[in-house]
């Protein structure tokens, strides 16, 4: 009976819309199964996701950045993604930003960073969102593809923390509303408001998304310094070149628009636990748009990047 099985499938890959088989009575593939059976077939996950082993501790998430749209994979709109935060918006040029950082790291220091890239556009997916919120309902290739980077987040994850047992995960975004690099700690500016004394007295650092890293570097440094102080990531960036918040005299964006974190930082982050440290990076626009200042600000990142693990490891 084998032979009538080869021919159903030879059928469905032929297009026809009905075939016989023996063993199960009379089957007919409608048009849509025998599409869908295609795609199966065809669905290549890296033409979607990119994933590149890191010989680091760093790891670098892209979720914006992708451009490849699918005329057999669903869009998401508001109708099938009850997404409460609903947006497509390309984070322009982050891809590239990331790419530069990649190699401006590895010219410093010799090393590269893992790197997880979204290649897929927004329209389809989107990765720094949970999974009911990320997906067109009903799409399993969508499904499949947003695993997939999931996935490979959590390998990279897990790697570091077998073999280094710290790490920093950087989620790289783009935003156009503010001069700044927008580092989020998934803390609302009303608690970036707050005083030193206030944030270290609290119970703040449980909820933000780098309390392993307050409790274990190495300098000593309280949460309010690892927020803002000379040593935090912001204060490097900002010794660098680079205009970012928080860092030393510029504590909080106050009522400034700011992107805090989100899914990404929340989930991989130390919030949940563990020894990975997150902190969202939203690069404003003139720090992606030419050529030239990409590479300037990769730079400066990298430097960055290496300074800072070097004070707090
Ligand atoms: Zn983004």
């Amino acid at each position: 009976m084998r032979i009538y099985r080869w021919l159903l499938i030879l059928c469905a890959s032929l297009g026809l819309a009905a075939c016989q088989d023996p063993d199960d009575g009379p089957r007919h593939l409608t048009p849509e199964e025998i599409e869908k059976y295609k795609q199966e077939q065809t669905l290549k996950i890296d033409k979607y996701v990119e994933y590149r082993k890191g010989t680091c501790p760093i790891i670098l998430t892209v979720p914006h950045g992708g451009t490849v749209v699918e005329s057999f994979l669903t869009l998401r709109n508001t109708g099938n993604c009850p997404d409460p935060d609903f947006a497509t918006d390309l984070d322009y040029n982050t891809r590239e930003l990331a790419d530069e950082i990649d190699k401006a790291f590895f010219q410093q220091t010799g090393k590269h960073p893992y790197m997880v890239i979204a290649l897929i556009k927004r329209n389809h997916v989107d990765f720094n969102r949970k999974r009911q919120y990320a997906i067109p309902a009903g799409d399993d290739n969508v499904g499949k593809i947003y695993d997939a980077y999931h996935a490979y987040i959590t390998t990279a994850r897990n790697e570091v923390t077998q073999q280094y047992g710290h790490g920093l995960l950087l989620d790289i975004h783009g935003q156009s509303h503010s001069e700044d690099i927008e580092l989020g700690y998934l803390l609302p500016p009303s608690t970036l408001d707050l005083s030193d004394a206030k944030l270290d007295s609290g119970t703040y650092v449980s909820s933000s998304s780098i309390p392993h890293l307050v409790r274990t570097n190495k300098a000593g440094h309280s949460f309010s310094q690892m927020l803002r102080g000379k040593d935090s990531f912001g204060g490097f960036l900002n010794r660098n070149g680079l205009e970012c918040v928080p860092r030393p005299g510029y504590l909080s964006p106050g009522n400034n628009p700011y992107f805090y974190g989100g899914y990404t930082t929340r989930t991989y982050g130390s919030y949940g636990g563990g020894v990975v440290d997150a902190i969202q990076c939203e690069f404003r626009y003139s720090y992606r748009d030419t050529q030239s200042e990409r590479l300037r600000c990769a730079s400066a990142v990298a430097k960055s990047i290496d300074e800072f693990t070097q004070a707090v490891w």
